[in-house]
This record gives structure tokens, sequence and C-alpha cells, in this order.
């Protein structure tokens, strides 16, 4: 096993992995209530930025996570299975061994100062939150900022995190030199739901908090709405709320996703449905029998209506016509099923 070597109780352990090339592994615990029962692996990347196989579909090439693992805790997470990469448990475990890669500023300074490098837009947020608790501990989002202002480099970050805030002057330096686009994700407005299914997050209103203070410092924010839970979220009178308190954030673009149950976070989230919705097992088991995807039906119905409801809210042309065009940071992951990309700039 790939971690066996740590011990994960200890305040201080090292030891050698071969995983990421890391020097060395640092095992740290905090003792405060923000990080009570989280695990930190500290670790020294090889490199820092990644190519996106099949990176045609999506529309980015190239990402950079600073982390693995997410306390965020969203039990439909995607990126679940990554953990298991690592011989690390795809359940709570992914909720609360966070691998942290320390030295990801310095990297991709030297990275973007390569002859190699071309000057590609870079998308952060699209595997797990580089805006999570961690985040506010090791600050290392500052330094990537920096590195990628200072080469006037393009990129776009995704997140549920209101720390982003915190780096809003470096962002507004970044744009004035380069495109940057900024995302929140908010699938639902619907409190209950939020408590329990994304355990970890800011709640929806403070999120759209973010989309507010971005769009008053000049920089345009799309939301992406994700997920859309079949059966917990989808109610016509719940996509109306949600689409609403978007719109009133000043978002320049709502994207809808239908919730997805790939591998690893499947299992998650079934468990979770069995516990919280023990009726709607048999229902998902039948929406989701052919895979990951639910039926193309579903999802393009989901998609007409936020559509519709986006118009008839004002997220569209006339309000993103003034904001710069970038990429819309979208979810890192093969694209089978997606939707087409609902951007309504
Ligand atoms: S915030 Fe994103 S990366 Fe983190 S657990 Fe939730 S879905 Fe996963």
């Amino acid at each position: 096993m790939r971690w066996e070597n740590l011990s994960p109780d200890s305040e201080h352990s090292r030891a050698d992995t071969a995983l990421f090339g890391a020097e060395a592994v640092t095992t740290r615990t905090f003792d405060t209530p923000e990080f009570r029962g989280i695990t930190f692996h500290e670790i020294r990347a090889r490199s820092i930025v990644n190519r996106v196989p099949g990176a045609s579909r999506m529309p980015f090439e190239w990402t950079v996570n600073p982390y693995r693992g997410c306390s965020h805790a969203c039990v439909y997470c995607f990126a679940r299975k990554t953990h298991s990469y690592l011989d690390l448990d795809t359940g709570l475990g992914f909720d609360s061994q966070i691998v942290v890669k320390v030295n990801a500023p310095e990297l991709l300074r030297h990275r973007l100062a390569s002859r190699s490098w071309h000057g590609e837009h870079i998308a952060m947020g699209t595997n797990v939150d580089c805006y999570q608790r961690a985040e506010g501990r090791y600050r290392l989002m500052p330094g990537i900022i920096e590195a990628l202002r200072d080469h006037a480099n393009p990129f776009s970050i995704l997140t549920k995190g209101t720390l982003i805030l915190r780096d809003l002057p470096l962002l507004r330096q970044a744009a004035d030199v380069t495109d940057v686009g900024v995302s929140v994700s908010v699938g639902f407005t619907d409190e209950e739901l939020w408590r329990t299914v994304e355990p970890g997050t800011p709640a929806p209103g403070r999120r759209l908090d973010v989309v507010r203070a971005f769009t008053d410092a000049g920089i345009g924010c799309g939301v992406l709405m994700a997920p859309v839970i079949p059966f917990l979220g989808d109610r016509p009178e719940q996509l109306r709320a949600t689409v609403r308190a978007i719109a009133a954030s000043g978002a320049t673009s709502v994207t809808p996703l239908v919730l997805h149950l790939r591998p690893g976070a499947r299992e998650w989230f079934m468990s979770w449905l069995a516990e919280h919705h023990p009726h709607l097992v048999a229902r998902y088991g039948r929406l989701y029998a052919e895979g990951a995807y639910a039926p193309r039906w579903y999802q393009r119905r989901i998609t007409r209506q936020v559509h519709d409801l986006a118009r008839e809210y004002g997220i569209g042309p006339d309000r993103a016509e003034a904001r710069r065009r970038v990429p819309a940071p979208a979810p890192e992951e093969p694209e089978a099923e997606l939707p087409t990309q609902l951007t309504l700039l």
C-alpha cells in the first residue's frame, strides 16, 4: 500500500512516496475546530501543470490542482475515485485525508517560465476545490495567482469556497493583464438539502455573495448550477428559486449540470441516499440504470427549464456584454453525456 508507512495519528511523521515523485511526505493534524478530524499529507510534487486527457472535448487543456481530497465533503463528488489511486478511502477518507502539494506555487512559476510553455489557459478547481478549508492554512493560491499574473497567463477558477474573496485584490490585478474567469458552483438553494449533501461547504447564499462581490469588483462571475439532483432538487419551484437567486447575484451566466454518478461517487452517494431518502433508491436505480449519467431526455428537460428561467430572469447577453469572454470552467471529467455547455453569454 502506497501510504502504509505513514502513521496518520502522529503530529509529524515522514515517509517517502513514489506516487508524486515527492521528496517526502509530512503528515499533520491540527487540533483546531476547523481542522479537527482532518489529516494533511504535505508533499513536494514533481509537477503541477497537468494535461487533461481527451482535452479536445473540454473547454480547457491544462489544469493545476494543489490539493487532492476535499473537506467540502459533497456526497456526490466525482473526484472521490481519484483517492483510490493513492490507496486512500473514497468515502470519509476523501473528506478527511487531504494531500497538499506545498511546492505548487514555485513549480508553477518554474513551468510558466520554461521554453516549452506557450501561455495556454489553465483551469483550476476542476478536480477538487482549490478554496477548500485547507487553503486557509496553506495559502497556496496567492502564490499561484501571482505567478499567473506575472506571466500574464490566462486562467479560470471554479469553486464553492468563499475563501476566494481573500484573493480578490490579486485576481483583480491578474484580470488587468490577462483573461481571468471565475465561476461559482451552486446546484440548488434548498438549505435542508445543502446541509446533508454538501456538509462541508459554505451555504449556497454565501456562495452567491461571492458572485456578487466579483461582479461588483468588475470581474464577471458565472454560476455552474451543479449538480441538479433528481427527485431532490429538480422540482420546478426549486429550479426557479435557484435561478432567481443566481440572477439576483449578478451572475453573467448559468450552466446547469445534472448529477452524474461515476464509480467511487456512486457507492458513496447511494449509501447516503439509502440512509436519508430510502424511498428513492429504486427510482435512482432505474434513472441511472445505463451507467453514470441520467438519460438524455432528463438532462435535456433540466437544461431547457433552466435555460427558460435564465432568460426570464435576465441572465444573458445584455448582462454579459461588458464582460470579458473567457472559457467557462467545468468539472474535469470525460464528457460522455455532459449536456451542451449552456453558458448564456
Ligand atoms: S467542493 Fe467540489 S471537489 Fe470538493 S467535495 Fe464538493 S464537489 Fe468535490
